[in-house]
């Protein structure tokens, strides 16, 4: 490990066991003919794509891969991925012929699109496979219950589209205890599927779950689930985690999969009275040392930290001092010995008997800790440990 990283200034490690754990951990939760989609969307919400898809692939740990753009898609399969790729976010009429050439299912939710897609199948001679997005209360991508007779006549005269799945998503799931809003985007997904079966069309794929529906509501699973966040290690609220594991005495053991670390650019003294960093927002009350981190907001360490956030050196806490920089961040190490340029700094993850989580950071920031993850800069290494 030292070997690889010794040049790298930042550096993402990934626990590609603990990656495969918590995949095969959601997976037992469901029944074994269930499909199970992994997310990976947002650079794996920052873990890293291909490295992900790559692991998720060689241990046979999942069966589909979502992600949100056909240009992720293109990247997987162009990186060997060969397992069933599906895009749930919006693709523009210009790029559709990008589904057939990558062999993708898309989730849709504008006509034009399937018209569209049938064009282009009918010119190839391909047929593309979609999933339709119902609207069941969560009011982003979706298609009302009332237009559902027009959608069966638009499938109807498609020859080179086919209605593969039905899908809709949680609005509030993870963040509270009252599963009333939940339970009821359950009944109306069930409506709509009432509704293809009388009319008399099959359809294969059946999904609503996210993490925290895939490891709550077993009547949630349908045919395919697809889990994003819990396959990261990361609970999807803290709320999941409460009633898993303290309320239905559950084990559902999910391990963190990604370290942030970086190295020590140098360490200096700072005498007493002075004013560190920009805006001279931090004072030196004692003589001090401090280190220079080469990582800054830049690279997805939130500016909300100036002064606030810690990192992990020799398995201690350093204070930042100062307001976080594009490239830097500086820290106090007064009382952290035998420092040298170049020692190895803990941004996110454990060292030693400490350990700072995403979700650590998250909260003193007021946001969540799938945010802090995906911002983690895409050309940052990531590595497999
Ligand atoms: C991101 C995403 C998921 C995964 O959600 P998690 O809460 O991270 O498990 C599932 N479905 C859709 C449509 C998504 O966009």
């Amino acid at each position: 490990m030292n070997q690889l990283t010794k040049s790298l200034l930042s550096w993402v490690e990934i626990d590609g066991k603990a990656l495969v754990a918590n995949a095969r951990a959601l997976r037992a939760q469901t029944d074994s003919r269930v499909t199970f989609c992994s997310a990976l969307k947002a650079n794996a919400y920052g873990h890293g794509l291909i490295l992900c898809a790559q692991i998720l692939q060689r241990e046979d740990a999942t069966d589909w891969i979502a992600v949100n753009s056909l240009w992720e898609a293109e990247k997987l399969r162009a990186h060997g991925i060969t397992l069933p790729l599906y895009i749930m976010g919006y693709i523009p009429l210009p790029e559709l012929e990008g589904v057939f050439a990558h062999d993708v299912r898309i989730v849709v939710y504008n006509q034009e699109t399937v018209i569209r897609l049938e064009e282009i199948g009918k010119r190839l001679g391909k047929i593309a496979r979609v999933h339709l997005k119902v609207e069941t209360g969560n009011h982003r991508q979706g298609v009302y219950e009332h237009d559902i007779p027009s959608w069966i006549t638009l499938f109807n005269t498609c020859k080179h589209v086919v209605l593969e799945g039905l899908s809709t998503h949680f609005a509030n799931i993870e963040d509270t205890h009252d599963h009333s809003y939940a339970q009821q985007q359950i009944q109306r997904f069930d409506g709509y599927f009432s509704i293809f079966r009388e009319a008399g069309i099959p359809i294969p794929y059946l999904h609503s779950a996210n993490s925290a529906a895939t490891i709550l509501f077993s009547k949630t699973h349908g045919t395919l689930v697809r889990a994003g966040v819990a396959l990261y290690g990361l609970w999807p609220s803290d709320e999941v985690n409460h009633e898993v594991n303290q309320l239905r005495k559950d084990t559902i053991i999910l391990a963190p999969v990604l370290s942030w670390r970086a190295r020590i650019a140098q360490v200096r003294p700072i005498p007493k009275g002075s004013l560190i960093g920009y805006g001279c927002s931090y004072r030196a009350e004692r003589d001090m040392t401090i280190a220079i981190i080469p990582v800054g907001y830049y690279d997805g360490f939130d500016r909300g930290l100036s002064n606030n956030g810690e990192v992990l050196i020799h398995g201690r806490r350093a204070k930042l001092c100062g307001r976080v920089c594009m490239n830097m961040i500086m820290v106090d190490v007064t009382d952290i010995n035998d420092l040298h340029v170049e020692d190895e700094v803990t941004l996110i993850g454990r060292d030693g008997n400490d350990e700072i989580t995403a979700g650590e950071m998250a909260e003193k920031i007021g946001t969540i800790h799938y945010e802090i993850v995906t911002r983690i800069r895409e050309d940052i290494p990531r590595i497999e440990v």
